[in-house]
């Protein structure tokens, strides 16, 4: 297995760098480096930016309107648009709902869906998590019954990202509650202006409005809107994780956070010497590093095995665990190398007694705010059940 990059592969890697060079917006690499949330305007022009270039739907095939990119050709793109700090794609639409689409759904559904997608018409939420249904998703509650052309839908969904910019919702609902869990549940799109349905925010840890409960009753959604068979929703859930779950690595964003976390034991002093040459931090930075070099390799090793053999299989659980590990071990070393300078933000405690150096803000917010990646996504514990099963054969 050759891990090392082709000529072809290094010059789509120039051809990355060059574009973020020449087009990403200061502003919109200045708010990303700066931490927080990002605003819906960022985000919306981020999308036209990627779509005019014809680069924004990667794992799309071309005749939907992707680019065409192999596996290595995307991983590459994630990796320069992280070192260029470009604002993340949100992926509701382009990455879980398009291939369902694609995959599941009839002609006039991709017809229509498809393009409001690329032009950003639509922006999608994911409607699958419930109080009572989030590890054990089969389980979800919320009831659709069938009434003349409709469905009419009732229940409850949480932690719904970035609900309060979307104006469609794909749901997971309970369409037969007779039958094995599994086989009752149907996969439906929501239009958000629907009669009858009300979103309320949910406040993270770190204070940020990222997250969203969806309640509906008595709504009323045209028949049309169920994507493939009544029934058949729990065969379209299973294949969006595995969509949801492309590029969770996090290699890029990582390799980023490495970069911040030495930049920043550089400048801070500890004890009348920059942090950086403090054995015990330094320590830790090595073995982050080494922990990342060996993901990398992994990574690679997955996307080598994605692109001679197709879809990657369950060693995705291996990349989840750890990207999710690395990412949150070096948000905890900047926000250590920080210390009471990391919480300079309002909210939470004020125990910013020195002055802080100037890119302190927001570290301990994104400490806080990243201990969400080892839970969505299916938690780590849930991985760790999956490479039991699929891999050790336990
Ligand atoms: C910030 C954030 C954003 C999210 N965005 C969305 C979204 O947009 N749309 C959406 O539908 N959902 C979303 N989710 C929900 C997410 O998918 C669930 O939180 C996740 O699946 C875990 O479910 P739960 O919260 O109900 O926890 P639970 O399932 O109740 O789990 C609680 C704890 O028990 C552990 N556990 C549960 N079962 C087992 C088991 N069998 N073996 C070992 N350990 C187990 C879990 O790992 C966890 O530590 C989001 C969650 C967060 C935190």
């Amino acid at each position: 297995m050759d891990l090392s990059f082709t000529p072809e592969e290094q010059a789509f890697r120039e051809e990355v760098r060059a574009f973020f060079a020449e087009n990403l917006p200061k502003e919109m690499s200045d708010a990303v480096r700066a931490g927080g949330e990002l605003t819906k305007d960022i985000m919306d022009r981020y999308h036209t930016l990627l779509n005019d270039k014809g680069w924004l739907a990667t794992t799309w095939p071309e005749e939907f309107g992707g680019p065409g990119w192999s596996p290595v050709q995307r991983h590459i793109f994630e990796e320069e648009a992280c070192r260029a700090y470009a604002p993340r794609i949100v992926p509701f639409g382009l990455a879980m709902l398009g291939p369902v689409l694609q995959q599941f759904g009839s002609k006039a559904q991709q017809d229509y869906y498809l393009p409001r997608i690329l032009s950003g018409e639509d922006w999608w939420c994911q409607g699958y998590s419930e109080p009572g249904a989030g590890s054990d998703l089969a389980s979800l509650k919320t009831r659709a019954v069938r009434d003349g052309d409709d469905y009419v839908i009732n229940g409850q969904k949480t932690w719904t990202t970035l609900g309060q910019h979307a104006n469609k919702i794909f749901c997971l609902v309970r369409t037969d509650p007779d039958v094995k869990q599994q086989k009752g549940i149907s996969f439906i799109l929501v239009d958000l202006d629907t009669p009858g349905i009300e979103m309320r925010p949910i406040k993270l840890i770190e204070g940020g409005h990222e997250v969203n409960e969806v309640f509906f009753t008595d709504v009323r959604v045209p028949a049309e809107n169920l994507v493939g068979e009544e029934n058949q929703g729990w065969t379209i859930a299973k294949f969006l994780l595995t969509h949801e779950r492309t590029n969770i690595a996090g290699v890029g964003f990582s390799m980023q956070s490495l970069e911040e976390v030495k930049a920043l034991a550089r400048k801070v002093m500890r004890n009348g010497r920059p942090l950086i040459e403090d054995p015990l931090f330094a320590a830790r930075v090595a073995q982050v590093e080494i922990d990342l070099e060996a993901m990398k390799l992994t990574n690679l090793r997955m996307l080598y095995k994605a692109q001679k053999q197709g879809a990657p299989g369950p060693e995705t659980s291996i990349l989840k665990i750890k990207g999710t590990v690395i990412g949150q071990e070096l948000k905890d070393l900047a926000r250590r190398a920080l210390g009471p300078s990391a919480a300079p933000f309002p909210g939470l405690l004020s125990a910013n007694l020195d002055p802080a150096p100037e890119d302190a803000a927001h570290n301990a917010a994104r400490y806080f705010n990243n201990r969400k990646t080892s839970i969505f996504g299916g938690s780590n514990e849930i991985q760790r059940n999956i490479l039991t099963k699929t891999m050790l054969e336990l």
